[in-house]
C-alpha cells in the first residue's frame, strides 16, 4: 500500500494512571520524550503523523501536528483517541499506535496494509505469539479503513470501550508479527527507567517486570532474561588491522565501497555472445574475434554474428549478455558452432554487485568475525576495521580446600581445577582475562578479592562459596559492595547462582559466583555468564539449540532443567544420535570431557523415551 494513502496517528489521550496521571508520552527515555519513539518509528512508514491527546497540548505540538482531542467525553480510552483520528483522517486509512510504544515495527503499516488488501478487510491489526503461548492480539496496533468512522461512533455512543469490541461490525484481520518484544509498551514510571539505559539500572527495577518472582525458585529462562536486560555493554571501540580482527566483534557495520563483483563477468570459460543472436531452431556459428582473460577488459566490441574468446571471470565485452561454455561448442578456425537450444540469453554472467552493491553493509556490527569474514573484507580492499575493545574478565577460585597446581595435594584437599575451565572458557571468548588465583574463605580475603576484581575488569568470574552451607560472609561482601542477588535456579546441576554489580572506589563491573561443583561451573557458565559476556562485548551469537533422536531413554523430573552431558554420533541408520555420558554427577568432570554436546531437558519436559528427539547443544562451537 502507498504511505501517501495512511495517516498515522499517536495514541496519547489517556490519564496514565498507572504512571501517576502524568502525559505519558511526554515522559523522558532515552534522551527524549517517549512518544517521539514512536513518532520518528513511525514517520518514515505512512503519509503524515497525527497526536491524539486531551492535555498539554502545546507541548504535543512541539513534537507532532496537529494534535486532537477526543471528542467523547470523560477519557473514554484509547478508542475515542482513534475516532478523533478518524474524524480528521483525510487519507482512506489511518494506522493507530500507542505513544508508549517506542520499539513499535518498523514494517508495522507495511504489513497491515498487504493484509487489507489481501482481504479486502476493514481494519488489520497486530499480533504475536511466544512459543507454547497463546496469541496475544495487540489490537492498539491498527489500520482502520476511514470510512468505517460511523460504526465506531455508533459504538462509543453505547457505551463501548473495548477496543476490539467494535470488531464484530467490520471485516477486521489479524497480522502475525514475530518480534513480541517490538509491541511491548511501558506502563509504569519503574518501567520507564528499567528500559532507559542511559540510567544506572538495578536489579529490583529488572524483577519488578517479572510476574511472580522469586530467587529461591527461579526458571532458567526467567534468570536468563533478568541478566540479558541487566547486563549493558561494555561501548569502546578500537581499529584493528583486518588479521587482528579474526574472533573480534565489529563495532560498526562494514560497508562495502565498491561493487562485488566490480564489473559484469564470465562464470565459465568459453564464449561471450549477443543473446539476440542465439536461435531456438538452428544451430549457431560465430566468428571469434579475439581473447579476453581474467583481470583487464580486452576493449572488444563484437558485432551481430561474433563473439569473443573469455574466461571465468573475464570482463563481459560490451555488448556481450550470455556465455557459451567452450564444451558445447566445436571450433574450426576463425568460428565456432554451437547447437540449438544449449543455452539461453543471460546464461552464464556474472552481474556487477551480484555479491554486494556498493554502499550496502557487508557485514553487521555485532559480528563475531570468521575466516570467511576476514575473505571478504579483503575482497571488499578493507585493510581496517573497527572493533569492540576486548572484555576485560577477572576470575577466582574460592575456598580452603583447594590447593593449586604444583602444590602437593593435602589430606582432604583437591586441585583448583575451575581455575583451568574457565581460564579456557573465557579464552575461548576472546576475553583478556585477569587470572586472581584461589582466595581463601576468609571475609578479608574475598572482599579484597572482590574489589581489586572490581577495579580492573568489566566482568568478575568466581567459584565456590555461593551455595547453601556456604558461610554467609560471601553473600554479605558481595552484597555490601554493589547490587548482587541470589538465585536458587530450577536447574541441574548448578542450582545456585550469585549475579549482579559491584562497585569499588568509582570502578563497578558485572559478577557472576557460580558454584563451586566442576561441571556446575561450566553449565552454569555456558548457560548464564556466556550470553551476558557477548551482549558487554557487543555480540550477537546465540547458542546454536539443535535436535537430535536420543538412543537411550534419560530419566528427567519436570519442574526444572537438566543439562545432561551427551554424546551425539551418526546411529545405526546414520541419523544423528545422542546419548547421555555416564555417570552425570555434578563434580564429575570427566563425563563433561568425555562428551561432545549438552543435552538440554526443559523444565516442562518429563522422562525421556530411546527414540525421542531432544534438544542439544553442540560443544564444538561452544568450546
Ligand atoms: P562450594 O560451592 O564452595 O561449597 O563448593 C562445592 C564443591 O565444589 C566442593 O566440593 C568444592 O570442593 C568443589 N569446588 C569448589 N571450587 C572448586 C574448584 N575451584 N575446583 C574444584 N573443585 C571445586
Ligand atoms: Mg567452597
Amino acid at each position: 500500500m502507498d504511505k501517501k494513502l495512511i495517516t498515522g496517528l499517536i495514541l496519547a489521550g489517556g490519564r496514565g494512571s498507572r504512571m501517576g496521571n502524568v502525559d505519558k508520552g511526554l515522559q523522558p527515555f532515552r534522551g527524549k520524550p517517549m512518544a517521539q519513539h514512536a513518532i520518528e518509528r513511525l514517520l518514515p512508514q505512512v503519509g503524515s503523523v497525527m497526536v491524539n491527546a486531551n492535555r498539554n497540548i502545546e507541548r504535543w505540538l512541539e513534537l507532532a501536528a496537529p494534535v486532537w482531542q477526543d471528542e467523547t467525553p470523560g477519557f473514554a480510552g484509547p478508542l475515542a483517541g482513534v475516532e478523533a483520528g478518524l474524524r480528521h483522517c483525510v487519507t482512506p486509512w489511518l494506522l493507530a499506535v500507542p505513544c508508549d510504544s517506542p520499539f513499535l515495527p518498523l514494517d508495522l503499516a507495511e504489513r497491515l496494509g498487504a493484509a487489507v488488501e489481501e482481504h479486502d478487510a476493514d481494519l488489520a491489526f497486530a499480533v504475536t505469539q511466544e512459543p507454547g503461548m497463546r496469541p496475544q492480539a495487540h489490537p492498539v496496533f491498527c489500520l482502520v479503513k476511514a470510512s468505517r468512522l460511523p460504526v465506531l461512533s455508533q459504538y462509543l455512543l453505547e457505551g463501548g470501550r473495548r477496543m476490539d469490541g467494535w470488531y464484530k461490525e467490520l471485516k477486521a484481520v489479524e497480522v502475525l508479527f514475530e518480534d513480541a518484544d517490538a509491541f511491548r509498551n511501558i506502563n509504569t514510571l519503574e518501567e520507564l527507567q528499567g528500559f532507559d539505559d542511559t540510567l544506572p539500572l538495578s536489579l529490583a527495577k529488572v524483577t519488578s517486570c517479572l510476574s511472580g518472582y522469586d530467587p529461591d525458585a527461579l526458571p532458567v529462562r526467567d534468570a536468563q532474561r533478568i541478566i540479558r536486560e541487566f547486563v549493558q555493554p561494555v561501548r569502546a571501540v578500537e581499529k584493528v588491522a583486518l588479521r587482528a580482527a579474526l574472533g573480534r566483534v565489529l563495532a560498526k557495520d562494514v560497508i562495502s565501497p565498491i561493487n562485488v563483483p566490480a564489473h559484469d563477468n564470465s562464470a565459465m570459460d568459453g564464449f561471450a555472445l549477443r543473446g539476440e543472436d542465439l536461435r531456438a531452431d538452428a544451430p549457431l556459428t560465430l566468428r571469434v574475434i579475439g581473447t579476453t582473460y581474467a583481470g583487464n577488459a580486452s576493449g572488444l566490441v563484437p558485432a551481430a554474428g561474433e563473439c569473443v574468446r573469455i574466461m571465468t571471470g573475464g570482463v563481459m565485452p560490451e555488448g556481450c549478455d550470455s556465455v557459451v561454455p567452450q564444451e558445447f561448442v566445436t571450433q574450426e578456425g576463425e568460428a565456432i558452432t554451437l547447437p540449438a537450444g544449449v543455452i539461453r540469453a543471460g546464461d552464464n554472467r556474472r552481474f556487477a554487485g551480484e555479491d554486494l552493491k556498493a554502499g550496502s553493509p557487508a557485514l553487521k556490527a555485532g559480528r563475531v568475525v570468521r575466516p570467511a569474514d576476514l575473505g571478504m573484507i579483503a575482497s571488499l580492499g578493507i585493510a581496517e576495521v573497527a572493533v569492540q575493545r576486548r572484555l576485560r574478565v577477572a576470575f577466582f577460585s574460592t575456598g580452603d580446600e583447594l590447593r593449586s597446581v604444583g602444590e602437593p595435594l593435602d589430606e582432604g584437599c583437591v586441585y583448583d581445577s575451575n581455575r583451568y575451565t574457565i581460564y579456557g572458557m573465557l579464552q575461548r571468548l576472546g576475553c583478556d582475562i585477569i587470572d586472581m588465583g584461589v582466595v581463601r574463605d576468609d571475609p578479608r580475603a574475598l572482599e579484597e578479592a572482590l574489589r581489586s576484581a572490581c577495579e580492573n575488569a568489566d566482568a568478575i568470574i568466581t567459584s565456590g562459596g555461593v551455595s547453601v552451607g556456604a558461610a554467609d560472609y560471601t553473600k554479605q561482601i558481595m552484597a555490601r559492595l554493589g547490587d548482587v542477588t541470589f538465585w536458587k535456579i530450577g536447574m541441574r546441576p548448578g542450582r545456585p547462582l550469585a549475579f549482579g554489580r559491584v562497585h569499588s572506589n568509582g570502578r563497578s563491573a558485572f559478577l557472576f559466583g557460580l558454584p563451586g561443583n566442576p561441571v556446575a561451573v561450566m553449565v552454569s557458565f555456558y548457560f548464564f555468564a556466556r550470553e551476558a559476556l557477548l551482549r558487554m562485548m557487543g555480540a550477537e551469537a546465540p547458542l546454536p539449540l539443535l535436535r537430535a533422536r536420543s538412543g537411550g531413554a534419560i530419566r528427567k523430573k519436570p519442574g526444572r532443567t537438566e543439562y545432561q552431558r551427551g554424546i551425539l554420533a551418526p546411529g545405526a541408520d546414520g541419523q544423528p544420535e545422542v546419548r547421555i555420558t555416564g555417570s552425570q554427577g555434578s563434580g564429575i568432570l570427566r563425563s563433561m570431557s568425555e562428551a561432545n554436546c549438552m543435552v538440554v531437558l526443559h523444565d516442562e519436559q518429563g522422562n525421556v523415551a530411546a527414540g525421542d528427539m531432544v534438544d542439544i547443544i553442540p560443544f564444538e562451537g561452544l568450546m
